[in-house]
């Protein structure tokens, strides 16, 4: 997925420990092949092939990712979008990218946006991708699931506890092996080595995104990764969002979302989600929370 996996298991024995971790990889792995857009022979590589053309029968796995992924961009309004993917033949963060894309150039893909346009046929197991050029990318959402879906493999194996870390989005469930909990580091975006806050964690999901890693600088301006699926900009106004909830799909989908939302809706909408809190870093360097986070001691505990 083109990012770091740090995986954590309390295990009786090194052995035991290993053979943890090399299940843990190999469903990472599997879901890589499932939802990699660079992989051309993957599902989703197929549906986006056959965009405007045919219907693709998939793997119920991944259309019911897709269906929950639409969910998500039904609660957002339409600030998570996996159709966003078309814009990336205009915003790369490769370094490609020298000038500003032209308006007409973004109206053009920008059109070939939206969820409504992902026809799913339950009945078939087949997504349809309604307009020529469009394309669906699970880089919003995937770390999390497969970090859940790793989780979810351990337990059942019986591992009490572990932490899987996909590059900041993290799920973790058990305590350390002296009975203490899990603790995360909430980074301050400005210096990604400064860790403002040590926050425990029981049982849930972590996830951060952030503007500081994936980033095009133009005229003087940062553009970041996350972009405005109803207007093909990148979002503004927020440096990073982290979320806590039970899971680390809907974590994932969410710290996204908010970044599309701006400080005020995101903060607004996630007050409304039972279960899901948030901490938000804006342009500003300003930390505005959710009603029931209290980041008591941030300067005691930062280190
Ligand atoms: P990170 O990859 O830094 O953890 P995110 O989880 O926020 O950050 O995912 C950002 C990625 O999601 C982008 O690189 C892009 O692939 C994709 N993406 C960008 N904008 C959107 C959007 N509005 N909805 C869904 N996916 C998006
Ligand atoms: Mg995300």
């Amino acid at each position: 997925m083109g990012s770091r996996f740090d995986l954590t298991v309390v295990a009786e024995n090194q052995a035991k420990g290993d053979e943890y971790m090399d299940l843990a990889i190999a469903e990472i792995t599997r879901i890589e092949r499932l939802i990699s857009s660079w992989d051309p022979n993957s599902q989703t590589s197929m549906i986006n092939k056959n965009a405007g053309v045919a219907p693709v029968k998939v793997d119920r796995e991944l259309f019911n990712l897709i269906e929950r992924a639409i969910k998500i961009s039904k609660l957002t309004q339409g600030a998570f979008d996996i159709s966003y993917a078309s814009m990336d033949r205009i915003w790369k963060f490769d370094g490609s990218v020298m000038e500003m894309p032209s308006e007409e150039a973004i109206k053009q893909s920008v059109a070939r946006v939206g969820y409504q346009n992902i026809l799913l046929d339950p009945e078939n197991s087949t997504v349809f991708l309604k307009k020529e050029g469009m394309k669906i990318g699970f880089g919003a959402i995937g770390k999390g699931y497969a970090a859940d879906m790793a989780k979810a493999l351990l337990l059942k194996h019986g591992v009490t506890s572990g932490i899987i870390n996909a590059s900041g989005d993290l799920n973790a469930w058990g305590t350390q092996p002296d009975g203490k909990d899990w603790m995360v580091a909430i980074v301050n975006p400005l210096n990604k080595n400064k860790v403002f806050s040590w926050l425990p964690v029981r049982d849930q999901a972590v996830v951060t995104s952030g503007n500081y890693e994936k980033f095009i600088i133009l005229n003087g301006e940062r553009y970041t990764h996350i972009i405005d699926p109803r207007t093909g900009y990148p979002s503004k106004g927020v440096r990073s969002a982290t979320i806590f909830t039970k899971n680390a799909e809907l974590a994932d989908a969410l710290a996204t979302s908010i970044f599309v939302m701006g400080v005020e809706t995101g903060v607004d909408f996630v007050n409304q989600l039972k279960g899901v809190e948030c901490i938000i870093v804006d342009d500003d360097n300003k930390i505005i929370t959710s009603e029931n986070i209290t980041l008591k001691g941030i300067e005691k505990q930062s280190k």
